[in-house]
């Protein structure tokens, strides 16, 4: 028998292609959309205002089927981590950020990430693969599930009235290197019968894949984040091998060209601070002159270095990081500090690792010696 689909790949409109070929009317694959969607239902017989002989129809030919949760660890200050299985010894990371007004939920693209930025944990495990949008969309489909029972603060505000309201392509990967699958799952997190989340609520984070900034643009322009981490090229190609392709005069071109269809009027640019590399007052002043040149509206967001074991680097005093922050101000740019939520349980950026993610690195590593030619 043919392997059953999984409507959680499907956006409305690709789901409403299969409904035709089915021989279902449209109205039909908006209701199931919304089942499983708006309601987190995956079972055909649970949908109930659909008669009875298309449901049997589709336990037949479909599934509704996401990445079942390896491990779950709840920090102190309400920050939850998932664990996601994706396959054999695969592990992907998801993390729920509760705020007054917001649930953020940081959703990976990749397993692992080609880019090898050096002060990144993911970028050192090296490239597995690509995840696929009901491993994408499924991340955000099961966790608003699961903190539901959780009984996580519904919020007040009736457009949200679940637990993610917000989410960010910051997880692991690099989300504008598996474009369509990222591009559809984010589609379907706008969509008014699923999620119905607007384009500043949902945030895509890319290391400057320049070509991928411009086709976005075109494709879907939600709210952008720009791993900047550098105010120079010498600096930035050091740690981030992907600005030998697109150096920054380039990148700052394709952010300011975005900005005419951005859902906000500024880019979010990010910079971790790395102890000695990118850190000292000249530094902040170089990046200020750098961002004015350019001519592209900024905000900067200052994100302490999150060490793990044998990066080679330091997280810069934070004294050292109130100064730089205090430069951008004075040089008229809004910066802000990242606050480091769900310490105790590893959940920063750069550390969606974990004991799964290790095991695969040892794989990669020997994918990678026997691949390379003697
Ligand atoms: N690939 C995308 C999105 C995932 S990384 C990107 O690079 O933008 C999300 C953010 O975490 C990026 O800004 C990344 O540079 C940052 N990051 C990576 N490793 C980190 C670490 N060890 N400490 C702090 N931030 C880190
Ligand atoms: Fe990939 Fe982003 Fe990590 Fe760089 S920082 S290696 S692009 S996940």
């Amino acid at each position: 028998m043919a392997e059953r689909t999984n409507l959680l790949d499907l956006t409305l409109p690709r789901l409403t292609e299969w409904f035709a070929q089915q021989g279902e009317k449209p109205f039909r694959a908006k209701q199931v959309f919304r089942w499983i969607h708006q309601r987190g239902v995956a079972d055909f017989d649970a949908m109930t205002d659909i008669a009875k002989s298309l449901r049997e129809k589709l336990k037949a030919t479909a599934q509704v089927r996401a990445p079942a949760i390896l491990s779950e660890h709840r920090s102190e200050d309400g920050t939850v981590k998932f664990l996601f299985d994706v396959g054999v010894g695969n592990g992907i990371e998801t993390v729920f950020i509760p705020e007054d007004d917001r649930g953020t939920l940081c959703v990976s693209s990749q397993v692992g990430c080609a880019l090898d930025c050096k002060f990144c944990s993911t970028g050192r495990q090296g490239f597995n693969r690509d995840l696929s949008v009901s491993e994408i969309i499924g991340q955000v489909w099961v966790a608003n599930k699961r903190l539901e029972e959780l009984g996580a603060a519904r919020l007040e505000d009736a457009e949200y009235h679940r637990p993610v309201s917000n989410v960010v392509m910051m997880g692991m990967g690099e989300p504008l290197n598996n474009f369509a699958p990222v591009v559809d799952s984010m589609a379907i997190m706008l969509d008014d019968n699923a999620y119905g989340l607007s384009r500043r609520r949902v945030t895509l984070s890319t290391s400057g894949v320049v070509p991928n900034i411009r086709k976005l643009k075109e494709a879907l322009p939600v709210a952008l984040a720009v791993s900047l981490h550098a105010p120079n090229d010498a600096i930035r190609s050091k740690i981030m091998p992907i600005n030998d392709a697109y150096p920054i005069a380039t990148l700052l071109a394709a952010c300011k060209d975005y900005l005419e269809v951005a859902p906000r009027d500024f880019i979010t640019f990010e910079y971790v601070m790395l102890k000695g590399v990118n850190d000292a007052p000249d530094h902040a002043r170089e990046l200020a002159r750098t961002l004015a040149a350019a001519k592209v509206p900024a905000k900067v967001n200052l994100i302490p270095f999150n060490p793990f074991p044998e990066s080679g680097f330091e997280k810069t005093e934070r004294d050292r990081v109130h100064l730089f922050q205090k430069i951008l101000m004075d040089a008229g740019y809004i910066a802000t500090i990242r606050k480091t939520r769900g310490d105790d349980i590893d959940a920063a950026c750069g550390q969606l690792a974990g004991q799964v993610v290790n095991r695969m690195k040892r794989k990669v590593v020997n994918v990678h010696r026997q691949a390379r030619p003697h």
